[in-house]
């Protein structure tokens, strides 16, 4: 017999920071949702990815009672270093901008936002296979999908959110005559390792080298986590921990004597990165939100956090159509949500290509670089820019030119 559908008034593809923070969000304005994951809690927990979170997405944590763990167990970095020529340099956020960014790993975001939407009483489904969305142009669109014991499932509901991250269905359930994608691909990915020692340093440490670029950065007193840069095709089987650890001091190394404190490589995987942005960000009754949209390269720690902006965004603008009628304010969505996500796609290429080295690259060109990297740390301007998108562009400074334009055009 088949199952009665399940009637929502938001129906949420993807249970990642996107989708359940979207679906807090709208149940503090009233608005039930249902959320579905092809992967279980368990599984999305154990998954290593994001760890720096800007100054208001741990606002958009505590401030709307997902939890306050952060402000407990996450930890403030004032700024970070920029290592090049054997030397760091560090850019002080907060002397600069006054803010800072929160070390506060992505799979702690996640079970605070699945624990809040248990605590609350919201209808978060996990586990589920074989998703498919479908009437995305009609009024009830829905979302079909098997449930963990094998049964078909299907829920309707007025407007449906992809957040079903950059490999999900819903972007391209929408035909290719209505999307377009903005694609840059990179010659080069990282090498991620989680490592059983202490700290090496108290905040991120981007590293250019002659051998290429690394990043330390930390998790907890005994674990931390470190990438270098390597080919998109290497084989993570090939590094045992003592390579890993040769690579890592090399490239740090320099004539103020820096080391990184060794111990056990307990996990080792190579993270491809490109630039992606689908546009427009609404097809129908369906909207996108995070990586199903857009994809930054991680240099700038901006992925986590464009997701979270993107359903602040979004979660206005669904209250707006849902409790008002006004059905305008989802066309505005998009173009709002894009104004930043192109900021953060500049950003992120340019932290990139500034501290990687490309293959084949000339003294010139990592001459060139090096005085790139010598203009932003000697100039006021130069690291203040930097800080300021670091920490993203906080919504308690005033908002810029360009962006008092996207807001005006949307009043
Ligand atoms: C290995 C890795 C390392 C990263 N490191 C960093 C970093 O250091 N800094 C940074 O800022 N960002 C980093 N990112 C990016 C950051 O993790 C993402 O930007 C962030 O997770 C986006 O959140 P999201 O909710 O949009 O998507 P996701 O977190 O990807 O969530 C999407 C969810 O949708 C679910 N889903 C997918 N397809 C389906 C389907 N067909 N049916 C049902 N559910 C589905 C998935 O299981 C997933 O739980 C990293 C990403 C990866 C992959």
């Amino acid at each position: 017999m088949p199952h009665t559908p399940t009637r929502t008034a938001v129906g949420i593809v993807g249970a990642g920071p996107a989708g359940l923070m979207l679906s807090h969000l709208l149940a503090r304005a009233g608005i039930d949702s249902v959320v579905v994951d092809h992967r279980t809690r368990a599984e999305i927990e154990g998954t290593s990815r994001a760890g720096i979170l800007e100054a208001d997405s741990a606002r958009l944590l505590t401030d709307t009672g997902v939890s306050d763990r952060v402000h407990r167990e996450g930890r403030p970095h004032d700024g970070i270093e920029l290592r090049f020529g054997g030397e760091s340099h560090r850019v002080d956020f907060r002397a600069l901008v006054g803010e800072s960014v929160w070390l506060y790993p992505q799979t702690d975001v996640f079970i605070d936002l699945a624990d809040a939407r248990a605590r609350d009483g919201g209808d978060v489904r996990f586990g589920v296979s074989d998703t498919q969305v479908v009437d995305l142009t009609g009024e009830r669109p829905g979302i079909l999908y098997s449930d963990a014991d094998g049964v078909a499932r299907e829920i309707r509901c007025d407007i449906l959110v992809g957040a079903d991250g950059s490999r999900g269905v819903c972007r391209s359930a929408v035909p290719e005559a209505e999307r377009t994608h903005f694609f840059r691909e990179y010659p080069y990915a990282w090498f991620g390792v989680l490592v059983e020692a202490p700290p090496s340093a108290p905040e991120l440490v981007y590293t250019h080298s002659e051998r290429g670029f690394a990043l330390i950065s930390q998790r907890t007193e005994s674990v931390q986590r470190m990438y270098f840069q390597c080919d998109p095709d290497e084989d993570p089987a090939l590094w045992p921990d003592d390579r890993i650890w040769a690579e890592l001091q090399e490239r740090v190394r320099g004539s103020d004597g820096f080391t990184l404190k060794e111990g056990p490589v307990t996990d080792r995987s190579v993270l491809r990165f490109r630039s992606f942005v689908c546009e427009p960000m609404r097809y129908g009754s369906m909207l996108l939100a995070g990586d199903a949209a857009h994809t930054v390269p991680p240099t700038g720690a901006k992925g986590l956090n464009l997701a979270l902006a993107d359903v602040r965004l979004l979660a206005e603008a669904l209250e707006q159509a849902l409790t008002k009628g006004d059905r305008g304010a989802l066309d505005a969505y998009g173009p709002r949500a894009l104004h930043r996500v192109w900021r953060a796609q500049h950003f992120s290429y340019w932290m990139t290509t500034m501290l990687h080295r490309a293959p084949g690259a000339t003294d010139f060109d990592v001459r060139r670089q090096l005085g790139e990297l010598a203009a932003v740390v000697d100039s006021t301007a130069g690291s203040t820019y930097l800080a300021e998108a670091y920490t993203g562009w906080s919504e308690g400074r005033r908002a810029g030119r360009s962006e008092r334009r996207v807001q005006d055009a949307w009043q």
